[in-house]
């Protein structure tokens, strides 16, 4: 049997505001990058879309950077049809600068208002045009009030196979305590509460390959 093929994404997007201004987000990569090492130590075909990180992409995967959503999503038209799981733990922007000032913004002293637009949804873009065997998984980032009606909500919305719920202080952090909530509904949690992001990597690809059948 041929290596399962696994396309993830991980780390932030920067979304220019002029030459050398971005708009960005705390993400560190790191959830995306371990979640490529596992599958690669279980065996998948790895291809990851890495964002603007300072975690340096696991060897014995095909790598792939990209700085903007517009990047993300260009990488995205070419390697989602290959895959059989795609895992979008990038924290893409949800907005971005309407227009990119060619030159650096001079400083005036007085208020600058930046205009954006809406970045499009790109996982659930992928999800729609999905074949019935491949999978999409997301991520949500959610206040732990809300986490798990909030996170069900955009599995829905986006048309997910699974989605990780897990807490906003899990960005940038070394650990990360989720919650994986699959299609039919049901809520599976790893044997511990807490552990590293490499730990819960590893028990995260035994579940999508539970999902796959
Ligand atoms: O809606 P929200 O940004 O909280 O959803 C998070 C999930 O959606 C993550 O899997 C993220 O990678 C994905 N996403 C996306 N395109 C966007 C924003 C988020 O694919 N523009």
């Amino acid at each position: 049997m041929s290596a399962r093929r696994l396309l993830v994404t991980a780390g932030p997007t920067h979304e220019p505001i002029d030459e050398v201004r971005y708009l960005a987000n705390r993400s560190s990569g790191r959830m995306g990058v371990a979640i490529a090492a596992a599958a690669r130590d279980a065996g998948w075909a790895v291809t990851l879309l890495l964002g603007p990180s300072a975690i340096a992409p696991p060897e014995g995967c095909a790598v792939q950077r990209f700085e903007t959503a517009a990047e993300l999503e260009a990488l995205l038209a070419r390697h989602f049809a290959g895959c059989d799981v795609l895992v979008m733990a990038a924290a893409v922007a949800d907005y971005r600068p309407l227009r990119t000032a060619a030159a650096k913004l001079p400083r005036t002293g007085g208020r600058l208002v930046l205009e954006l637009e809406p970045v499009p949804d790109l996982v659930a873009a992928c999800a729609r045009s999905k074949s019935a065997a491949q999978r999409v998984v997301g991520f949500s980032l959610e206040a732990p009030a809300t986490l798990l009606a909030r996170a069900a909500e955009k599995l829905a919305r986006k048309g997910l196979d699974a989605v990780v719920a897990n807490p906003l202080a899990t960005m940038g952090a070394e650990r990360i305590s989720p919650v994986l909530i699959r299609r039919d509904g049901t809520e599976l949690r790893p044997p511990a509460a807490v552990l590293t992001k490499a730990a819960f990597a590893i028990w995260l690809v035994g579940e999508i390959e539970r999902l796959l059948g």
